[in-house]
């Protein structure tokens, strides 16, 4: 009797990846190319924000006591734009006419807002309508953030709001974990390329598209994309090529059938494996192992497994090696609209549509014919967790469901 692998808990699998994945050097870019990377420094603001006391509206720097008894009429001494700067202190009795964004003169208190205000006079003077607090309106020198304070972490993915900060502070070089390079090896006799209407028996390789585009939305440079038949010497060629890059990535190949030759030709090249089994579903056959300081993957065949095998090891590897902060998708709690099952003995991640309801998360299972339905795949915004040793869990139950995009819905909204 052939010896069996040991299958070994997502939990497990996933230490195992996270202790062998190596963080790659940082690199220097510029800030129109920092988008969607992983900040390899912590970002600190080189000045106050705001950078002066601001005006937050159009309309009149007072002195709060002069307009504490309003309706009031000042003399208009002045007017500052946003970009201009007055050194000159505001007079007791006057106001000046300011404008959002510009810095409030010194001795001004408060900026009344220009709607509750009337030029009175031909604008020499103003009638301040209703009183002021002191402080209102005015942005104060600092109060957002003082020069020095961290204003971005090490670790974070740079979202465009990050971006903004980036360019506030001054942050027009920065450096930012270098993208793991990827290169993709899919195996099998049945498959041809998306321009071809497949002959009986044969089908379109979907695999192959999936996992370059999970591989570029994890933040990597995907070098190559191999599709080669079920031949051992084919599959070992591309493999060598694949070795150039950080992360090589397999699909099919890697389950018990006569044909599935990727462990046997890894064999030939040196790659410590660490598993090639994990109580996953979809998936449970799913290599991972090392060649030197490069990461090997093989991933089912079969395309839900694939994609969710990636998703959950490989992507969080990409992250790993970029240095990111968050490898893992998100997991919310959510109430389940029907029932759904289990009778694998592994751990289950089910496709179900995820939306908010009355203050809730609700999840609704999709409907999937298995592992195979990658419609049914693209139909889901998340996974519903069931753990190995459960086999159902009840309309009503809540369980844990792992968010796979930001394509929450709302109910009624667009
Ligand atoms: P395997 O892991 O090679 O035994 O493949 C398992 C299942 O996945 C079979 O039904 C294959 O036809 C299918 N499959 C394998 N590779 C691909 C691919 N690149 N695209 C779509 N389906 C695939
Ligand atoms: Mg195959």
């Amino acid at each position: 009797m052939e010896e069996e692998a040991a299958v070994i808990p997502v939990e497990k699998a996933l230490d195992i990846v996270l202790a062998h994945t190596p963080a790659l050097p940082s690199e220097e870019v510029v800030i129109t190319d920092a988008l969607g990377r992983v900040l390899a420094e912590d970002v600190r603001a080189d000045l106050d924000m705001p950078p002066f006391d601001r005006s937050a509206m159009d309309g009149y720097a007072v002195r709060a006591a002069d307009a504490a008894f309003a309706p009031v009429t000042l003399e208009v001494g002045g007017r500052i734009r946003a970009g201009e700067f007055s050194a000159r202190p505001l007079a007791a009795g006057q106001a000046v006419q300011i404008m959002t964004g510009a810095p409030v003169p010194p001795g001004a208190t408060a900026v009344q807002q220009v709607e509750k205000t009337r030029a009175v006079d031909g604008g020499r003077k103003v009638e301040i309508l209703s009183p002021v607090e002191t402080g209102q309106n005015i942005a104060r020198q600092g109060s957002e953030v003082r020069a020095g304070d961290e204003v971005l972490a090490r670790g974070q993915v740079l979202d465009p709001a990050a971006i903004a900060v980036l360019a506030a502070v001054g942050k027009g070089r920065l450096r930012v974990g270098r993208r793991p390079t990827v290169s993709a090896v899919v195996t099998g006799d049945e498959l041809v390329d998306v321009w071809e209407t497949p002959t009986r028996g044969k089908i379109r390789n979907s695999n192959g598209y999936a996992l370059v585009a999970q591989a570029r939305w994890a933040g990597a440079d995907v070098r190559s994309l191999a599709v080669v038949p079920d031949v051992p010497d084919r599959i070992a060629e591309a493999m060598r090529e694949g070795f150039d890059s950080d992360v090589l990535v397999l699909s099919g190949g890697v389950s018990e059938g006569a044909f599935d030759l990727v462990e046997e030709v890894l064999a030939r090249f040196d790659v410590g494996l660490f598993f090639t089994k994990v109580a996953i579903k979809p998936g449970a056959p799913l290599v991972f192992g090392r060649r030197g300081d490069k990461l090997v993957f093989g991933l089912p065949g079969n395309p839900v497994s694939a994609q969710v095998t990636f998703d959950m090891f490989v992507r969080t590897a990409l992250l790993r090696m970029q240095g990111a902060r968050t490898v893992l998708r998100p997991t919310v709690d959510v109430v389940l609209l029907e029932a759904v099952k289990n009778r694998s003995g592994r751990k289950a991640y089910l496709p179900a549509r995820v939306r908010s309801e009355e203050g809730r998360l609700v999840g609704r299972p999709v409907a999937s014919m298995g592992s195979a339905d990658i419609v049914a795949h693209a139909r889901a915004n998340a996974l519903v967790v069931l753990e190995a040793s459960r086999t159902r869990a009840e309309s009503g139950e809540t369980v844990p469901a792992l968010l796979l995009g930001s394509f929450l819905e709302r109910d009624g909204a667009p």
